[in-house]
């Protein structure tokens, strides 16, 4: 299968909905095959969220450059993502970011995309196994928070890890679809857009939903 051509056409359509150059530009890029597992790689440039194992999914490219284009990102920032998953999401950010950290809680997929990110020669990605406390407080505060997992709410203490100024993505709902919102904390108030609907896996935890 010719990867590449396949990568190509889905950028181009991904075109007509996704403003931002330097999203896309660097989804161009990125083998979104070596993400997922050999029987899915057929299937790497649908536009579809495919299974990585153990229940969890990579996210739909639509949605995934819709997320990253809506932080705004310029270069310079520290950026937190709520679940690791493959890794692909932290590798895009990493292309448009200083650092990355990256939070997941399952042990065999953490381990997984760290090798897989640390042999595609990543350097500012760091992937952490997730603690009993959302997000990573040690290295707090964030430019930009990402949550790949669908919450109950929004996660505020998540909010607390960003800021003043900083933009939170995450979709919140039910367990089977959410809509995205994009936070911007202020000093006072924080604004809130809508981006649309989405089906993301369940964010799990203190401040999410309960392991089924
Ligand atoms: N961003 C990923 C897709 C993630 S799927 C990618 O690019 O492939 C959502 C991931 O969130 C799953 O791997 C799941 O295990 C993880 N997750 C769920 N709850 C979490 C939590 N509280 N902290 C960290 N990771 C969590």
């Amino acid at each position: 299968m010719d990867f590449e051509a396949a990568r190509t056409e889905l950028i181009k359509r991904l075109t007509t909905e996704i403003r931002d150059k330097r999203v896309l530009k660097v989804m161009s890029r990125l083998p979104r095959e070596s993400f997922v597992p050999p029987e899915e790689q057929h299937l790497a440039y649908e536009d579809i969220p495919l299974p990585i194992g153990l229940g969890q999914t990579i996210s739909q490219p639509y949605i995934i450059a819709l997320m990253t284009a809506s932080l705004g990102l310029t270069g310079k920032e520290r950026v937190l993502e709520i679940g690791t998953g493959s890794g692909y999401q932290a590798a895009i950010l990493a292309e448009l970011a200083r650092l990355v950290v990256t939070v997941e809680r399952l042990p065999a997929l953490a381990k997984e995309a760290r090798s897989l990110l640390g042999s595609l020669g990543y350097k500012n990605i760091k992937v952490h196994l997730a603690e009993l406390t959302l997000g990573w407080p040690a290295e707090a505060p964030y430019d930009a928070i990402i949550v790949t997992a669908g919450a109950p709410k929004v996660p505020d203490i998540l909010l607390k890890q960003l800021v003043i100024g900083g933009r939170m993505v995450t979709p919140v709902g039910s367990r089977y679809e959410q809509e995205l919102y994009k936070i911007t904390k202020g000093r006072d108030k924080n604004v809130v857009q809508s981006l649309g609907g989405c089906r993301f896996v369940s964010l799990i935890g203190e401040s999410a939903w309960e392991e089924e």
